[in-house]
This record gives C-alpha cells, structure tokens and sequence, in this order.
C-alpha cells in the first residue's frame, strides 16, 4: 500500500520544496510572482532554475522540457537535456534562469492559423510559475505559455491565465464598490470531472478505426448495451480496479487531486473526478491527468480511449467542468448562503453570469464544438446544442420573485427519510440536481456539462471568465456614481433577471418540446461545428476579446479557422479509415462467407436435390444484394473525399462540406456495413464485435 501523503505531490516542485530549497529571499520573489503576478528577476529566475536543477537530478533526470499547450489539441513539448561542456572534455549539469524562463522550438509545424509568417519559424514558450514544474519520465517538465516570434499568442493557456486576471479585476472593482475593501484578488476555481473507456488493447490492435480516429466507424450493435443501467456505479472490476489504483497514484505523485472514481453509465466507461483548483492548475492537471490515463492503461494491457464517442448505440464520454469564483479573504462568491433573498453580491454576481450566458450563449457553444462532441450534443445522452441555464427550484423561485415583485418564500430545505434506521436522515441539497441541463447551479458552483471528453478545458474556462468579466464591468459602469447603492444593484438584478431570464431553463432539456420552446425564447439551436463557429467572428464577439485584452482579431481569427481546418481533417481522416476498411477487409470477408455458402449449397445440391439450400440461398441473396450497395456507397463516399478540395479555399465552406456531405456518406455507408456484420459469421467478420469490445475487460 501506498503511503498517500508520503507519494502525493512527490514529483512536483511546489510551495513545500521551493521553502526547503530556496534562500528567503529568492522565495519570497517568486512568491509574489506567483501570487500577484509580477514580472521574475533574472536573477531571482537563475537561483529557482538551479535549485529546480538539483531537485530534478535527485530524481533521476537528465533532460527538461517547456511543456505548452498548442492548438494542436494535445500538449507538446522538446527535451533538453541539462549538459554543458565544462572544458577539459567533461559536461557538467547546468540550468540556467534564462533557460527555466524562455524557450524557443520551432513553431513552424503547430497551427497557427495563417499568423505566423512563413519565414519566421521561430516561437517562444515562456515560463508560466502559478503551475509548478514537476518531473516525469526522467525530464523536468515547465509549464509554459507559447506564442509567436512576434507575440501573437498560439496556445490555449495565454488567453486562460489572461482572462482569470480579468476576472479577478472586474470582480475586485465591485467587491471594494460593495464594501468588500480587504479583497485583492479573486480566483477562478475549476473542477473537472472526466470520462473515459478502457478496451482490451488486443481488440484495439485489430480495429484500425480506433487506431487512427479513436472511435469505431463500423460495428453492428451488441444484444445488450445500457440499457440495464447496471453499470453506473456498479461495483468495479478487478482488472479496472487495479488501473485505477496505479493510475490515481501516479496522479497523486504529480500533486493532481484525484478524488472519485466510478463505473459510468455505458458499458467499459469510467469516471475520475479530481478536487478543484485553480482553472490555470486545473487545466494542466487535466492535460496531465488524459495523457497519464493512456499510459497507464498500456501497462495494464488496456487502452483508454478519450473520444466524445467511441461506440454508436451506447453513450460516449464528456467531462463536466466545475466553475466558480472566491476571493483571496476565502469566500466563494457563488455561495448563496443561508439567506440568498438578503445576499445581494451573491445576487449580483449571479445576475452577470446570467446575462454572460445569455448574451454569449453561443460562444458556450463553439468553446465545447468538435468532430467528436457533435455526436453527442443533442443525441439524448448529454446535454442539447441549446444552451440554457438550471438554477434549481428554490434559485429559480428566488429569481422569478425578484423580476415580478413578489415576496419570496423559500421551500426550505426538504427533509429526506431513508426509512432505514441505521442511515441518518440526510437533508436534501437545495440547488437538486438536473442531469439534463448543459449549464447547471450546483450549490456553489456552476456545472458546464457540454463538454466533450478530450476537449482542453482552457478554452470554456476564458470563455467563462471573459464573459463573465466584460458583464461585471458593466455592472461597476453603472453603479459607481449611484446615489444610492443598495437601491441601484437591486434594480440593476431585477433589471438583468426580467431581460435575461429566456436563458433560465429549470424543466428537462432532453424534451422535444424544450427545442420548440428554446426556439420561441430566441435561444441559438447550433447543431455542429460548422453551425456554431460560423458565429465565432460576429461584432459582439469580436469586441468582447478585444476589449478585454484577451485575444487580437487576428489572433481570434486564427483560432477560427484552426478549428475549421481541423474538423475537416478529422472528418477526411474518418473517411479514409472506412474506405480502406471497406475494401481492404469487410467486403473480402463478405466475399468469402459468400462463396463459402454458395460452395456448401452447391455441395448439397450434388449430394440430393432433396437437401434443403434454403438458408444458404436467402443469405447469399441477402448478401450480395447489401455487397453490392456497399460497394456503390464506398465509392460514392470515395468521390465525396476528392471532391471536398473544392472548397478548401475557404474552411467554413470546407468544413460544412465535410459536415453535410462527406459525414452523411459515412453514416449511409455504415449502416449497410453494420447490417452485412449482423449476417455474416465472426469467424469471417474482421474485426472484434461491439460485445466483444464493451464486455470483455
Ligand atoms: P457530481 O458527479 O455529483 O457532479 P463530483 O463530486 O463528481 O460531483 O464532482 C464535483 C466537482 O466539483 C469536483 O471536482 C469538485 O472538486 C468540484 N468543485 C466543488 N466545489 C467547487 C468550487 N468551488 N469550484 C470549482 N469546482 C468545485
Ligand atoms: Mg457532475
């Protein structure tokens, strides 16, 4: 057994080593740095780096690396290792501030979405030191923030580390307008809860669409999927648990809170849920957290997939991002507190993450976009494309008392009887839970449940953030020179709450009716990537960002057509896989269960015209018909793909193409192909069955 306290925190630089590690002076330094954000002395930088250095070595490193955060989708990093010629023919070991500080790889293979010139490859990666430096795998890893020769940013944690200092600017400004005079800064606190499946890695080794695109493209469903519901919370496997067990430690060891752990609800899926922090920490902990889970589970003889959707039929994977907001005194200000009829800052806040959502409803939706997560959205099985807002019925109560002048009566906390007397009568949260809504209140905390499993969670954490900002500097316009205060934040929430309230959706939204309804509200239905980032550019977006000193129009430019190109990419990727799938391994296998029939009926038939050839005969038929609607298909999805170099001139265009074309071509494709593998015998099917996938771990 592991000693927890012993092993957590144990591969990380942080607060307890740099004390032991560093002189006074040096740490108080880097302190500040780290607390109120001032800029690092060279000096200051030189001594960290060297004491880095030695803590590193100590634990068997050689080598560091700027690790960053590129729009690739996935993390990078370039290894150094930490050697310098002495001289006389030796190397010593040497790492200096400069080096801890600024790295320089060569940027001119991440997407930069046509910013960075051609002719000037370089790139800088800059020392982020609110997320402490660790060790894995023999490197020392630094988190750093990346961006272009010319400062233009490339990555997703510079727009996140700017939007929290936003957040924290706009909230300090209405605290001290409160009265809250003691709060300096306010922090954006962030728990992601993250879904995942484990396969056996042999099944994976023969499944090439799960190999190149991480989900199936073709599988004919299971005879049972979920829809026992005995998986979620079931008792977890041997094989699971013992990856869990391995994998929570190696998490503990790199400092990241690893909390929960459970069955889900589809078969082979699992949940991890860490204690927030921070949304900067939070999110490298969660980039950490999915590239640990994958190598974890090599150990294991497993594979972790991560993608919005594996498997069609059962549900796929999404992480709930956990968000709130607390001062530097400790409070959280989204806590309600006992009275939130008489909390008017709780109110306020409240107000301007309503208006936020309803205003940039959907910029929610574009943070939360991708080739995976529209399989989902709207599918019955996460949240709709619609975004709306829960706020529970004792909230929502409050706030409908607030916009029509009523006196509010809270419903109370409801008392619940277990009816069994060893278990203590539990109250019942008032904020009740609503699974079905993409925006959640949750207590304390908002509850963004849109996003999909593999999605860096930066990116609706400075959406949030930004949003949320630009309203309460709104809010501080327009009451700073108010006569009477108390007076004019009440009508300034009643004024938000009655203008903003069609965002407000208590009821569930996996209803028909709630698309009808959203729609008579105004609200956005945006279906898939295509649909939603067509938004992306418009004024009001646009201005939000560079008001806010978050983003440049160039920069916002380049993450929109990033995103396009990638979608595409992905889409073409997929259909590449089926079409060498289908004429490479499913339709020879067909073809051979075919003749092996027609030889069995012919061999019958030469014995006595009496044996019956009935079955062989409707199978062959069955068969060849589907085969030969199989292969039209493939072509025409063949066709599809040439024919999308058309519209690569313009990504929006390009990836609607890829949405309304190529994507539906697939979905006709597989279902044929799904459909020929419920006739043909697994010992000529080429690939492993969804049963033998889901419930064989
Ligand atoms: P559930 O599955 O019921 O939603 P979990 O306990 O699995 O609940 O996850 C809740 C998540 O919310 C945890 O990661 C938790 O640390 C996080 N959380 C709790 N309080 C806050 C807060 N103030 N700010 C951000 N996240 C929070
Ligand atoms: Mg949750």
């Amino acid at each position: 057994m592991a000693n927890v306290p012993e092993i957590f925190g144990s591969m990380v630089f942080n607060d307890q080593k740099m004390q032991e590690r560093l002189p006074k002076a040096t740490y108080k330094a880097l302190k500040k740095t780290i607390q109120n954000g001032e800029p690092l002395d060279l000096s200051v930088a030189n001594v960290v780096a060297n004491a880095m250095k030695d803590w590193a070595i100590e634990l068997g490193c050689t080598h560091y690396t700027h690790w960053f955060q590129p729009m690739t989708g996935v993390t990078a990093e370039k290894h150094d290792s930490f050697i310098a010629p002495s001289g006389d023919g030796q190397v010593i070991m040497e790492f200096s501030g400069k080096e801890l500080i600024k790295g320089e790889p060569d940027a001119s293979s991440f997407p930069s979405g046509g910013i960075r010139a051609t002719f000037e490859a370089r790139g800088y990666t800059t020392w982020d030191p609110t997320s402490y430096a660790f060790v894995r795998d023999g490197s020392l890893y630094i988190p750093t923030a990346f961006c272009s020769y010319t400062g233009e940013i490339l990555d997703k944690k510079t727009p996140l580390l700017r939007s929290m200092e936003r957040l924290s600017t706009e909230a300090v400004k209405v605290l001290h307008l409160l009265g809250k005079n003691d709060v300096t800064r306010v922090t954006t606190t962030v728990g992601p809860e993250q879904e995942y499946f484990l396969i056996d890695k042999e099944m994976y080794d023969q499944r090439e669409d799960l190999i190149f695109t991480g989900r199936t493209l073709f599988g004919a469903k299971a005879p049972k999927g979920q829809e026992l519901d005995d998986h979620y919370f079931g008792s977890i496997k041997t094989r699971v648990a013992a990856y869990m067990k391995d994998l929570d430690e190696e998490l503990w060891k790199l400092g990241i809170l690893a909390k929960t752990k459970h069955n889900e609800v589809a078969p082979s899926q699992h949940e991890l849920a860490p204690i927030f922090s921070t949304a900067n920490v939070a999110t490298d902990h969660n980039e950490l957290t999915m590239e640990i889970m994958k190598k974890i589970a090599e150990k294991h003889g497993l594979v972790c997939l991560l993608h919005e959707k594996p498997f069609a039929g059962v549900n796929g994977s999404g992480k709930h991002n956990n968000w709130s907001i607390s001062t530097n005194t400790g409070e959280n200000l989204l806590d309600p507190g006992k009275n939130p009829e008489n909390n008017t800052q709780f109110l306020l806040f409240l107000a301007a993450i309503v208006k936020a959502v309803h205003e940039y409803q959907d910029l929610l939706r574009i943070t939360v976009a991708s080739a995976g997560n529209d399989h989902r959205l709207g599918a019955n099985e996460a949240p709709p494309a619609i975004i709306s807002m829960y706020l529970g019925d004792d909230l929502g109560a409050l706030v409908e008392s607030i916009i029509n002048d009523k006196e509010y009566v809270s419903k109370g906390k409801v008392k619940m009887m277990t009816g069994v007397d060893v278990l203590a009568d539990f109250k019942k949260d008032t904020s009740d839970r609503n699974r079905t809504s993409p925006f959640a209140f949750t207590g304390n905390k908002f509850e963004f449940r849109a996003l999909g499993s593999s999605l860096n969670i930066a990116c609706p954490n400075y959406m949030l953030n930004t949003m949320v900002a630009e309203e309460l500097s709104q809010f501080y316009d327009e009451l700073k020179d108010a006569d009477n205060l108390d007076e004019a934040v009440k009508v300034l929430i009643k004024k938000v709450f009655t203008e903003h309230q069609a965002i407000i959706f208590n009821g569930d939204n996996y209803a028909p009716e709630w698309v009808e309804e959203a729609e008579r509200r105004g609200l956005l239905n945006l279906k898939s990537l295509p649909e939603a980032e067509a938004h992306f550019m418009d004024k009001k977006n646009v201005d939000l960002f560079v008001n806010n000193k978050i983003m440049t129009e160039q920069e916002l430019r380049a993450r929109y057509e990033i995103e396009l190109e990638n979608y595409a990419k992905q889409i073409n990727i997929e259909a590449l896989t089926m079409i060498e799938m289908a004429k490479k391994n499913i339709t020879p296998a067909v073809t051979s269960f075919v003749r092996e029939l027609t030889e069995t009926a012919l061999a019958k038939k030469s014995l006595s015209e009496a044996i019956p050839t009935v079955v062989e005969e409707d199978l062959i038929t069955s068969l060849s018909n589907k085969l030969v609607c199989f292969t039209k298909k493939t072509a025409e999805l063949e066709e599809a793909v040439i024919k999308a170099n058309d519209y690569s001139d313009d990504n929006l265009a390009y990836a609607t193409y890829y949405r309304e074309t190529v994507f539906a071509l697939m979905q006709e494709l597989r279902a044929v192909g799904d459909s020929m593998e419920t006739e043909t015998s697994s010992e000529y099917w080429p690939y492993p069955s969804y049963g033998e996938m889901l419930f064989n771990v």
